[in-house]
Protein backbone atom coordinates (compact mmCIF):
# COMPACT_ATOMS: atom_id res chain seq x y z
CA UNK A 1 0.00 0.00 0.00
CA UNK A 2 1.12 3.54 -0.61
CA UNK A 3 2.11 5.51 2.53
CA UNK A 4 -0.27 8.78 2.74
CA UNK A 5 1.38 11.61 4.20
CA UNK A 6 -1.11 13.29 6.77
CA UNK A 7 -2.31 15.67 5.25
CA UNK A 8 -3.50 13.40 2.07
CA UNK A 9 -5.10 11.54 4.12
CA UNK A 10 -8.12 12.23 6.49
CA UNK A 11 -7.43 11.76 10.20
CA UNK A 12 -9.83 10.47 12.14
CA UNK A 13 -11.09 12.93 14.35
CA UNK A 14 -13.86 10.78 15.61
CA UNK A 15 -13.25 7.00 17.56
CA UNK A 16 -16.93 6.21 15.89
CA UNK A 17 -14.51 6.49 12.09
CA UNK A 18 -11.94 4.07 13.53
CA UNK A 19 -11.44 0.85 13.42
CA UNK A 20 -9.84 -2.68 14.50
CA UNK A 21 -8.74 -4.87 11.45
CA UNK A 22 -10.18 -8.50 11.54
CA UNK A 23 -8.10 -10.29 14.49
CA UNK A 24 -5.90 -12.80 13.12
CA UNK A 25 -4.77 -13.52 16.53
CA UNK A 26 -7.91 -15.08 17.41
CA UNK A 27 -6.92 -17.78 14.78
CA UNK A 28 -4.46 -18.50 17.25
CA UNK A 29 -5.73 -21.15 20.09
CA UNK A 30 -8.61 -19.33 22.61
CA UNK A 31 -9.23 -20.12 25.87
CA UNK A 32 -12.66 -21.80 25.98
CA UNK A 33 -13.52 -20.68 29.63
CA UNK A 34 -15.23 -17.10 29.26
CA UNK A 35 -15.76 -16.02 32.60
CA UNK A 36 -13.15 -13.47 34.21
CA UNK A 37 -11.62 -15.28 36.83
CA UNK A 38 -8.36 -15.73 38.19
CA UNK A 39 -7.02 -19.27 37.01
CA UNK A 40 -3.30 -20.41 37.54
CA UNK A 41 -2.84 -23.24 35.23
CA UNK A 42 -5.01 -22.19 31.94
CA UNK A 43 -4.41 -25.15 29.66
CA UNK A 44 -4.11 -25.04 25.35
CA UNK A 45 -5.21 -21.70 24.78
CA UNK A 46 -2.44 -18.65 23.73
CA UNK A 47 -5.28 -15.63 24.93
CA UNK A 48 -8.38 -15.32 26.29
CA UNK A 49 -11.46 -12.93 25.92
CA UNK A 50 -11.75 -10.60 28.93
CA UNK A 51 -12.95 -7.31 28.71
CA UNK A 52 -11.45 -4.47 30.30
CA UNK A 53 -12.77 -3.12 34.11
CA UNK A 54 -14.08 0.30 33.82
CA UNK A 55 -12.50 3.28 36.14
CA UNK A 56 -15.48 4.35 38.54
CA UNK A 57 -14.03 7.79 38.77
CA UNK A 58 -13.21 11.02 36.45
CA UNK A 59 -10.67 10.38 33.93
CA UNK A 60 -7.75 12.62 33.03
CA UNK A 61 -5.52 12.78 30.16
CA UNK A 62 -2.38 13.27 31.21
CA UNK A 63 -0.96 13.08 28.04
CA UNK A 64 -0.03 11.28 24.45
CA UNK A 65 2.18 10.81 21.43
CA UNK A 66 0.99 13.10 18.74
CA UNK A 67 3.75 11.67 16.52
CA UNK A 68 1.90 7.72 17.27
CA UNK A 69 -1.26 9.19 17.18
CA UNK A 70 -1.06 10.76 13.64
CA UNK A 71 1.49 8.43 12.51
CA UNK A 72 0.72 4.88 13.57
CA UNK A 73 -3.36 5.29 14.21
CA UNK A 74 -4.22 7.73 12.21
CA UNK A 75 -6.09 9.44 14.21
CA UNK A 76 -6.15 13.20 14.70
CA UNK A 77 -4.66 14.75 18.09
CA UNK A 78 -8.26 16.28 17.94
CA UNK A 79 -9.21 13.19 19.27
CA UNK A 80 -7.85 13.55 22.18
CA UNK A 81 -10.39 16.33 22.86
CA UNK A 82 -13.76 13.96 23.18
CA UNK A 83 -14.71 11.96 26.07
CA UNK A 84 -14.80 8.72 23.92
CA UNK A 85 -11.47 8.78 23.50
CA UNK A 86 -10.38 9.13 27.12
CA UNK A 87 -13.08 6.15 27.66
CA UNK A 88 -11.20 4.48 25.17
CA UNK A 89 -7.80 4.19 26.62
CA UNK A 90 -9.39 3.97 30.02
CA UNK A 91 -10.53 0.54 29.37
CA UNK A 92 -14.49 2.06 29.57
CA UNK A 93 -15.46 1.99 26.26
CA UNK A 94 -15.24 -1.30 24.15
CA UNK A 95 -15.52 -0.30 20.24
CA UNK A 96 -17.65 -2.72 18.22
CA UNK A 97 -14.72 -3.63 16.17
CA UNK A 98 -12.57 -4.58 19.61
CA UNK A 99 -12.56 -8.35 21.22
CA UNK A 100 -9.94 -7.92 24.30
CA UNK A 101 -7.97 -10.29 24.58
CA UNK A 102 -5.26 -11.26 27.73
CA UNK A 103 -2.58 -13.56 26.38
CA UNK A 104 -0.95 -16.84 28.71
CA UNK A 105 2.67 -16.32 28.54
CA UNK A 106 5.15 -17.38 31.56
CA UNK A 107 8.71 -16.72 32.09
CA UNK A 108 11.78 -17.36 33.74
CA UNK A 109 11.79 -14.69 36.61
CA UNK A 110 15.09 -14.18 38.12
CA UNK A 111 16.43 -17.36 36.65
CA UNK A 112 13.52 -19.25 37.91
CA UNK A 113 10.86 -20.91 35.71
CA UNK A 114 7.75 -18.87 37.37
CA UNK A 115 4.78 -21.10 35.53
CA UNK A 116 1.95 -19.01 34.51
CA UNK A 117 2.03 -15.33 34.42
CA UNK A 118 0.38 -13.54 31.33
CA UNK A 119 -1.29 -10.38 31.07
CA UNK A 120 -2.38 -9.80 34.76
CA UNK A 121 -3.15 -6.21 34.03
CA UNK A 122 -3.40 -5.93 29.67
CA UNK A 123 -5.88 -6.13 27.22
CA UNK A 124 -5.05 -6.51 23.58
CA UNK A 125 -7.85 -4.53 22.31
CA UNK A 126 -7.03 -5.27 18.43
CA UNK A 127 -4.86 -5.16 15.63
CA UNK A 128 -5.03 -1.80 13.06
CA UNK A 129 -3.83 -1.73 10.03
CA UNK A 130 -2.94 1.92 9.19
CA UNK A 131 -2.86 4.23 5.86
CA UNK A 132 0.96 2.98 5.79
CA UNK A 133 0.13 -0.86 5.30
CA UNK A 134 1.67 -1.53 8.98
CA UNK A 135 -0.52 -3.68 11.21
CA UNK A 136 -0.30 -2.70 15.03
CA UNK A 137 -1.65 -4.17 18.08
CA UNK A 138 -3.34 -2.07 20.80
CA UNK A 139 -2.52 -3.19 24.49
CA UNK A 140 -4.12 -1.14 27.68
CA UNK A 141 -2.11 -1.95 30.53
CA UNK A 142 -3.88 -0.97 33.70
CA UNK A 143 -6.93 -1.85 32.73
CA UNK A 144 -8.28 -4.75 35.57
CA UNK A 145 -8.10 -8.06 36.37
CA UNK A 146 -7.95 -10.88 33.74
CA UNK A 147 -7.25 -14.66 34.68
CA UNK A 148 -4.23 -13.79 35.09
CA UNK A 149 -3.88 -11.19 37.56
CA UNK A 150 -3.16 -14.11 40.29
CA UNK A 151 -3.12 -12.19 43.82
CA UNK A 152 -2.99 -8.91 42.18
CA UNK A 153 -5.00 -6.02 41.08
CA UNK A 154 -4.80 -5.60 37.61
CA UNK A 155 -4.19 -2.29 38.05
CA UNK A 156 -1.07 0.02 37.36
CA UNK A 157 -0.61 3.39 39.15
CA UNK A 158 0.40 6.92 37.77
CA UNK A 159 3.94 6.92 38.63
CA UNK A 160 4.70 3.58 36.60
CA UNK A 161 2.43 4.88 34.07
CA UNK A 162 4.24 8.21 33.42
CA UNK A 163 7.37 6.03 33.57
CA UNK A 164 6.52 3.67 30.58
CA UNK A 165 5.26 6.22 28.57
CA UNK A 166 7.67 8.38 28.70
CA UNK A 167 10.37 6.13 28.22
CA UNK A 168 8.46 4.08 25.28
CA UNK A 169 8.66 7.54 23.62
CA UNK A 170 11.87 8.13 24.77
CA UNK A 171 13.43 5.06 23.25
CA UNK A 172 11.96 5.47 20.12
CA UNK A 173 13.84 8.90 19.29
CA UNK A 174 16.59 7.68 20.57
CA UNK A 175 16.38 5.25 17.37
CA UNK A 176 15.92 1.87 19.84
CA UNK A 177 13.54 -0.61 18.54
CA UNK A 178 10.97 -0.44 21.56
CA UNK A 179 6.77 -0.53 21.98
CA UNK A 180 5.77 2.75 21.51
CA UNK A 181 3.48 4.29 24.09
CA UNK A 182 -0.18 6.43 22.28
CA UNK A 183 -1.66 7.97 25.12
CA UNK A 184 -1.91 8.26 29.19
CA UNK A 185 -5.44 8.68 31.91
CA UNK A 186 -5.29 9.23 35.21
CA UNK A 187 -8.28 8.04 37.45
CA UNK A 188 -8.68 8.67 41.26
CA UNK A 189 -9.58 5.50 41.28
CA UNK A 190 -7.52 4.28 44.54
CA UNK A 191 -4.58 1.79 44.18
CA UNK A 192 -2.79 0.24 47.31
CA UNK A 193 0.67 -0.34 46.47
CA UNK A 194 4.24 -0.74 49.39
CA UNK A 195 6.06 0.92 46.95
CA UNK A 196 9.05 -0.36 48.82
CA UNK A 197 8.04 -3.57 50.04
CA UNK A 198 8.28 -2.50 53.48
CA UNK A 199 5.20 -2.95 54.72
CA UNK A 200 4.26 0.76 53.93
CA UNK A 201 1.03 0.87 51.75
CA UNK A 202 0.33 4.00 50.27
CA UNK A 203 -3.03 4.79 48.03
CA UNK A 204 -2.37 5.53 44.94
CA UNK A 205 -4.08 6.36 41.47
CA UNK A 206 -4.99 4.16 38.68
CA UNK A 207 -3.71 4.94 35.37
CA UNK A 208 -4.11 2.80 31.93
CA UNK A 209 -1.80 3.23 29.22
CA UNK A 210 -2.03 3.03 25.22
CA UNK A 211 0.91 0.89 24.25
CA UNK A 212 1.41 -0.03 20.75
CA UNK A 213 4.20 -3.03 19.03
CA UNK A 214 3.66 -5.06 15.87
CA UNK A 215 3.38 -7.78 18.52
CA UNK A 216 3.32 -8.43 22.20
CA UNK A 217 4.83 -11.84 22.16
CA UNK A 218 7.82 -12.54 24.26
CA UNK A 219 10.00 -15.64 24.83
CA UNK A 220 7.73 -16.58 27.66
CA UNK A 221 5.18 -17.09 25.40
CA UNK A 222 6.45 -19.74 23.43
CA UNK A 223 7.95 -21.10 26.59
CA UNK A 224 4.60 -21.65 28.28
CA UNK A 225 3.29 -23.76 25.62
CA UNK A 226 6.87 -25.82 25.78
CA UNK A 227 6.69 -26.68 29.50
CA UNK A 228 3.18 -27.91 29.59
CA UNK A 229 4.01 -29.76 26.20
CA UNK A 230 1.54 -28.08 24.29
CA UNK A 231 3.24 -28.61 21.25
CA UNK A 232 0.44 -28.52 18.39
CA UNK A 233 -0.49 -24.24 19.74
CA UNK A 234 3.65 -24.02 20.53
CA UNK A 235 4.00 -24.79 16.61
CA UNK A 236 1.02 -23.33 15.37
CA UNK A 237 2.30 -20.02 17.01
CA UNK A 238 6.13 -20.32 15.64
CA UNK A 239 4.53 -20.70 12.18
CA UNK A 240 2.12 -17.12 13.41
CA UNK A 241 5.56 -15.15 14.12
CA UNK A 242 7.26 -16.22 11.00
CA UNK A 243 4.25 -15.66 8.87
CA UNK A 244 3.50 -12.76 10.14
CA UNK A 245 6.60 -10.96 11.59
CA UNK A 246 9.32 -12.80 10.02
CA UNK A 247 8.59 -12.65 5.99
CA UNK A 248 12.64 -12.99 4.99
CA UNK A 249 11.86 -16.48 6.06
CA UNK A 250 10.45 -18.51 3.76
CA UNK A 251 7.42 -20.58 6.31
CA UNK A 252 7.48 -23.87 4.20
CA UNK A 253 11.61 -24.33 4.39
CA UNK A 254 12.25 -27.11 7.38
CA UNK A 255 14.29 -24.77 8.69
CA UNK A 256 12.41 -21.93 9.13
CA UNK A 257 12.34 -22.26 12.99
CA UNK A 258 16.36 -22.35 13.60
CA UNK A 259 15.92 -19.58 10.99
CA UNK A 260 13.85 -17.89 13.34
CA UNK A 261 15.50 -18.63 16.27
CA UNK A 262 19.06 -17.14 15.02
CA UNK A 263 17.03 -14.12 13.84
CA UNK A 264 15.35 -13.34 17.17
CA UNK A 265 18.89 -14.51 18.65
CA UNK A 266 20.41 -11.74 15.79
CA UNK A 267 17.72 -9.08 16.80
CA UNK A 268 18.11 -9.44 20.75
CA UNK A 269 22.00 -9.17 20.53
CA UNK A 270 21.42 -5.89 18.68
CA UNK A 271 18.80 -4.42 21.10
CA UNK A 272 20.87 -4.73 23.69
CA UNK A 273 23.50 -2.90 22.47
CA UNK A 274 21.63 -0.39 21.69
CA UNK A 275 20.58 -0.05 25.17
CA UNK A 276 24.73 -0.79 26.51
CA UNK A 277 25.63 2.60 24.17
CA UNK A 278 22.70 4.56 25.59
CA UNK A 279 23.12 3.36 29.23
CA UNK A 280 20.06 2.11 29.53
CA UNK A 281 19.44 -1.05 32.16
CA UNK A 282 15.94 -2.90 31.80
CA UNK A 283 15.65 -3.63 35.10
CA UNK A 284 13.46 -6.80 35.03
CA UNK A 285 15.19 -8.57 32.09
CA UNK A 286 13.13 -11.78 32.65
CA UNK A 287 11.81 -14.17 29.82
CA UNK A 288 8.90 -12.51 29.98
CA UNK A 289 10.14 -9.16 29.14
CA UNK A 290 12.07 -10.36 26.39
CA UNK A 291 10.08 -10.12 23.08
CA UNK A 292 9.92 -12.50 20.07
CA UNK A 293 10.13 -9.12 17.56
CA UNK A 294 13.45 -7.82 20.00
CA UNK A 295 12.24 -4.41 21.14
CA UNK A 296 11.82 -2.85 24.32
CA UNK A 297 8.88 -3.90 26.11
CA UNK A 298 7.51 -3.58 29.93
CA UNK A 299 9.15 -0.69 30.95
CA UNK A 300 9.04 -0.34 34.97
CA UNK A 301 11.94 -0.38 37.51
CA UNK A 302 14.81 0.93 34.42
CA UNK A 303 16.81 3.35 34.79
CA UNK A 304 19.53 5.12 32.63
CA UNK A 305 23.02 5.07 33.83
CA UNK A 306 24.29 8.38 35.26
CA UNK A 307 28.00 7.27 37.36
CA UNK A 308 29.53 5.19 35.19
CA UNK A 309 29.62 2.22 36.85
CA UNK A 310 28.99 -1.72 35.22
CA UNK A 311 27.35 -2.98 38.11
CA UNK A 312 24.66 -0.59 37.73
CA UNK A 313 21.30 -1.97 39.10
CA UNK A 314 18.15 0.56 39.11
CA UNK A 315 15.78 -2.15 40.48
CA UNK A 316 16.19 -1.71 44.38
CA UNK A 317 14.44 -4.93 44.37
CA UNK A 318 17.54 -6.88 42.38
CA UNK A 319 19.59 -7.85 45.37
CA UNK A 320 21.78 -9.75 43.48
CA UNK A 321 22.44 -7.52 41.05
CA UNK A 322 21.55 -10.46 38.38
CA UNK A 323 20.18 -7.62 35.74
CA UNK A 324 22.71 -5.27 36.03
CA UNK A 325 24.24 -3.19 33.14
CA UNK A 326 27.35 -5.06 32.24
CA UNK A 327 25.05 -8.32 32.65
CA UNK A 328 22.46 -7.37 29.67
CA UNK A 329 24.12 -9.03 26.82
CA UNK A 330 25.04 -12.14 29.08
CA UNK A 331 21.26 -11.87 30.56
CA UNK A 332 19.76 -12.13 27.14
CA UNK A 333 21.93 -14.98 25.99
CA UNK A 334 20.55 -16.76 29.03
CA UNK A 335 17.25 -15.84 27.90
CA UNK A 336 17.91 -17.25 24.18
CA UNK A 337 19.22 -20.59 25.89
CA UNK A 338 16.35 -20.77 27.71
CA UNK A 339 13.93 -19.46 24.31
CA UNK A 340 15.93 -22.51 22.56
CA UNK A 341 14.36 -25.17 24.56
CA UNK A 342 11.03 -24.29 23.43
CA UNK A 343 12.20 -24.92 19.74
CA UNK A 344 13.91 -28.37 20.43
CA UNK A 345 10.40 -30.44 19.62
CA UNK A 346 10.88 -29.48 16.36
CA UNK A 347 14.38 -29.38 15.14
CA UNK A 348 16.54 -32.33 13.89
CA UNK A 349 19.63 -33.04 15.17
CA UNK A 350 21.75 -30.86 12.58
CA UNK A 351 19.65 -27.77 13.60
CA UNK A 352 19.72 -28.80 17.21
CA UNK A 353 23.81 -28.00 16.21
CA UNK A 354 23.20 -24.98 14.58
CA UNK A 355 21.31 -23.84 17.60
CA UNK A 356 24.22 -24.72 19.85
CA UNK A 357 26.60 -23.20 17.75
CA UNK A 358 24.16 -19.72 17.59
CA UNK A 359 24.12 -19.85 21.15
CA UNK A 360 27.71 -20.49 21.66
CA UNK A 361 29.04 -17.34 19.16
CA UNK A 362 26.51 -14.99 20.71
CA UNK A 363 29.18 -14.20 23.70
CA UNK A 364 32.10 -13.33 21.19
CA UNK A 365 30.07 -11.65 18.74
CA UNK A 366 27.83 -9.65 21.25
CA UNK A 367 31.00 -8.09 22.35
CA UNK A 368 32.39 -7.15 18.93
CA UNK A 369 29.71 -5.57 18.38
CA UNK A 370 29.42 -3.71 21.59
CA UNK A 371 32.73 -2.64 20.99
CA UNK A 372 31.82 -1.47 17.76
CA UNK A 373 29.07 0.72 19.09
CA UNK A 374 31.13 2.45 21.15
CA UNK A 375 34.02 3.24 18.81
CA UNK A 376 31.05 5.22 17.17
CA UNK A 377 30.26 6.58 20.21
CA UNK A 378 33.78 7.87 19.94
CA UNK A 379 33.42 9.49 15.87
CA UNK A 380 35.49 6.86 15.31
CA UNK A 381 34.29 4.66 12.19
CA UNK A 382 37.03 1.94 11.21
CA UNK A 383 37.20 -0.37 14.10
CA UNK A 384 41.24 -1.08 14.25
CA UNK A 385 40.44 -3.68 16.64
CA UNK A 386 43.37 -3.74 19.17
CA UNK A 387 44.18 -0.38 19.34
CA UNK A 388 40.61 0.90 19.55
CA UNK A 389 39.68 -1.56 22.54
CA UNK A 390 42.67 -0.78 24.67
CA UNK A 391 41.01 3.14 23.73
CA UNK A 392 38.29 2.39 24.95
CA UNK A 393 38.52 0.17 27.77
CA UNK A 394 41.30 2.76 28.98
CA UNK A 395 38.13 5.68 29.18
CA UNK A 396 35.89 3.54 30.88
CA UNK A 397 38.14 2.61 33.19
CA UNK A 398 39.04 6.37 33.74
CA UNK A 399 34.93 7.29 33.67
CA UNK A 400 34.86 4.26 36.39
CA UNK A 401 37.46 5.94 38.61
CA UNK A 402 36.20 9.45 38.48
CA UNK A 403 32.53 8.35 38.76
CA UNK A 404 31.58 10.67 35.49
CA UNK A 405 28.33 10.57 34.27
CA UNK A 406 28.03 8.57 31.01
CA UNK A 407 25.89 10.12 28.73
CA UNK A 408 27.83 13.62 29.55
CA UNK A 409 31.19 12.06 29.17
CA UNK A 410 30.41 10.69 25.27
CA UNK A 411 28.13 13.96 24.62
CA UNK A 412 30.72 16.37 25.82
CA UNK A 413 33.58 14.58 24.32
CA UNK A 414 31.84 15.37 20.88
CA UNK A 415 30.80 19.17 21.41
CA UNK A 416 34.50 20.25 22.51
CA UNK A 417 37.27 20.84 19.92
CA UNK A 418 40.12 18.38 19.99
CA UNK A 419 42.45 21.30 20.16
CA UNK A 420 40.74 22.03 23.70
CA UNK A 421 40.82 18.71 25.15
CA UNK A 422 43.33 19.53 27.29
CA UNK A 423 43.26 23.01 27.74
CA UNK A 424 42.15 22.82 31.79
CA UNK A 425 40.04 26.55 31.21
CA UNK A 426 38.12 24.94 28.48
CA UNK A 427 37.46 21.97 30.23
CA UNK A 428 35.83 23.76 33.54
CA UNK A 429 32.73 24.43 31.14
CA UNK A 430 32.35 20.90 30.55
CA UNK A 431 31.69 19.73 33.50
CA UNK A 432 31.85 15.85 32.94
CA UNK A 433 35.18 16.05 31.33
CA UNK A 434 36.23 17.99 34.04
CA UNK A 435 35.87 15.78 36.19
CA UNK A 436 37.19 12.95 33.78
CA UNK A 437 40.50 15.19 33.38
CA UNK A 438 41.09 15.19 36.98
CA UNK A 439 42.41 11.59 36.46
CA UNK A 440 46.20 10.81 36.66
CA UNK A 441 46.09 9.07 33.27
CA UNK A 442 43.93 11.34 31.34
CA UNK A 443 46.73 12.68 29.45
CA UNK A 444 47.24 9.04 28.32
CA UNK A 445 43.65 8.56 27.01
CA UNK A 446 43.98 12.13 25.60
CA UNK A 447 47.06 10.93 23.18
CA UNK A 448 45.23 8.31 22.03
CA UNK A 449 42.55 9.35 21.14
CA UNK A 450 43.57 12.06 19.34
CA UNK A 451 46.19 9.71 17.22
CA UNK A 452 43.22 7.73 16.70
CA UNK A 453 41.58 10.68 15.23
CA UNK A 454 44.21 11.71 12.79
CA UNK A 455 44.22 7.76 11.41
CA UNK A 456 40.77 8.20 10.38
CA UNK A 457 40.55 9.14 7.08
CA UNK A 458 39.29 12.74 5.98
CA UNK A 459 37.74 13.60 9.47
CA UNK A 460 37.86 16.60 10.33
CA UNK A 461 36.93 18.06 13.54
CA UNK A 462 33.89 19.77 13.15
CA UNK A 463 33.00 16.47 11.38
CA UNK A 464 33.52 14.66 14.00
CA UNK A 465 31.74 16.81 16.51
CA UNK A 466 28.84 16.48 14.16
CA UNK A 467 29.29 12.81 14.04
CA UNK A 468 29.07 12.79 17.83
CA UNK A 469 26.58 14.84 18.68
CA UNK A 470 24.27 12.80 16.36
CA UNK A 471 25.50 10.00 18.05
CA UNK A 472 25.12 10.49 21.64
CA UNK A 473 22.14 11.82 23.20
CA UNK A 474 22.65 15.39 25.03
CA UNK A 475 18.73 14.33 26.87
CA UNK A 476 17.71 11.20 28.22
CA UNK A 477 15.43 10.30 30.65
CA UNK A 478 16.90 10.70 34.21
CA UNK A 479 15.20 8.90 37.15
CA UNK A 480 15.35 12.51 38.65
CA UNK A 481 13.79 14.00 35.91
CA UNK A 482 10.85 11.44 36.14
CA UNK A 483 10.11 12.41 39.66
CA UNK A 484 9.76 15.73 39.33
CA UNK A 485 7.34 15.38 36.18
CA UNK A 486 5.75 12.48 38.63
CA UNK A 487 5.37 14.45 41.24
CA UNK A 488 3.35 17.33 39.57
CA UNK A 489 1.57 14.69 38.03
CA UNK A 490 -0.05 13.50 40.92
CA UNK A 491 -1.32 17.00 41.77
CA UNK A 492 -2.77 16.98 38.38
CA UNK A 493 -0.44 19.61 37.09
CA UNK A 494 0.48 17.06 33.45
CA UNK A 495 2.77 20.26 32.18
CA UNK A 496 6.06 18.27 33.30
CA UNK A 497 5.29 15.11 31.32
CA UNK A 498 4.02 17.06 28.36
CA UNK A 499 7.26 19.09 28.68
CA UNK A 500 9.45 16.11 28.69
CA UNK A 501 8.36 14.85 26.05
CA UNK A 502 9.06 17.36 23.83
CA UNK A 503 12.26 17.03 24.78
CA UNK A 504 13.21 13.44 24.72
CA UNK A 505 11.26 13.85 21.08
CA UNK A 506 14.97 15.49 20.04
CA UNK A 507 17.24 14.00 22.34
CA UNK A 508 20.46 14.91 20.22
CA UNK A 509 19.87 18.83 19.80
CA UNK A 510 20.33 21.23 22.18
CA UNK A 511 17.25 22.95 23.34
CA UNK A 512 17.09 26.11 25.88
CA UNK A 513 14.41 25.54 27.99
CA UNK A 514 15.60 22.38 28.71
CA UNK A 515 18.89 23.65 29.45
CA UNK A 516 17.34 26.20 31.60
CA UNK A 517 15.37 22.95 33.79
CA UNK A 518 18.69 21.23 34.05
CA UNK A 519 18.68 18.36 32.20
CA UNK A 520 22.05 18.42 30.58
CA UNK A 521 23.66 19.27 34.71
CA UNK A 522 24.70 17.07 37.11
CA UNK A 523 21.82 15.50 38.77
CA UNK A 524 20.67 17.40 41.80
CA UNK A 525 21.85 15.83 44.90
CA UNK A 526 18.43 15.02 46.09
CA UNK A 527 18.16 12.50 42.95
CA UNK A 528 20.77 10.03 44.47
CA UNK A 529 17.95 9.09 46.78
CA UNK A 530 15.30 7.86 44.56
CA UNK A 531 14.55 4.54 44.29
CA UNK A 532 12.31 2.54 41.89
CA UNK A 533 11.21 -1.30 42.41
CA UNK A 534 8.94 -3.43 40.58
CA UNK A 535 5.93 -2.09 42.39
CA UNK A 536 4.05 -0.72 39.97
P1 LIG B 1 5.74 -6.95 35.20
O1 LIG B 1 6.67 -6.89 36.35
O2 LIG B 1 4.88 -5.72 35.05
O3 LIG B 1 6.43 -7.31 33.90
O4 LIG B 1 4.71 -8.11 35.53
C1 LIG B 1 5.05 -9.45 35.77
C2 LIG B 1 3.80 -10.25 35.83
O5 LIG B 1 2.99 -9.83 36.92
C3 LIG B 1 2.92 -10.16 34.59
O6 LIG B 1 2.28 -11.39 34.43
C4 LIG B 1 1.94 -9.08 34.97
O7 LIG B 1 0.74 -9.17 34.25
C5 LIG B 1 1.73 -9.38 36.45
N1 LIG B 1 1.34 -8.18 37.19
C6 LIG B 1 2.14 -7.17 37.61
N2 LIG B 1 1.43 -6.25 38.28
C7 LIG B 1 0.15 -6.66 38.28
C8 LIG B 1 -1.08 -6.14 38.81
N3 LIG B 1 -1.13 -5.00 39.49
N4 LIG B 1 -2.19 -6.86 38.60
C9 LIG B 1 -2.18 -8.03 37.92
N5 LIG B 1 -1.07 -8.57 37.42
C10 LIG B 1 0.09 -7.89 37.58
MG1 LIG C 1 6.27 -7.93 32.17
Amino acid sequence: MMEKSADQFCLKKDLRDWQFCQSKLMNLPLDITKENYVRRNIKDSIFSVVLPTPLKTKLKLVHFSEDALINILDMDPLITKTSEFLEFIAGNKVIPSSVPLSHRYGGYQFGFWAMQLGDGRAHLLGEYINRAGERWELQLKGSGKTPYSRDADGRAVLRSSVREFLCSEAMYYLGIPTSRAAALVVSDDPVLRDQFYNGFSKTERAAVVLRLAPSWFRFGSLEILAHNRELTSLKKLLDFIIIEHYSQINPQDDSRYVQLFCQVAQKTMDLVVCWQSVGFVHGVLNTDNMSMLAITIDYGPFGFMETYDPHFVPNSSDKEARYCFDRQLQIAEWNLQKLSEAFIPFLDETQVIQVRTELQNFGPSAKVKQRSAFIKKLGLNEDKDDADSQLLTLLLQLMEETGTDFTMTFRQLGEIALADIRNPQILNEYWSLKRLSSHPQYPSFTEAYLKRIEEERGLTDAGRRQLMCQMNPRYVLRNWMAQSAIEKAEKDDFSEVQFLLKVLQNPYTICEEAEEKGYADPPPEWSHTIRVSCSS
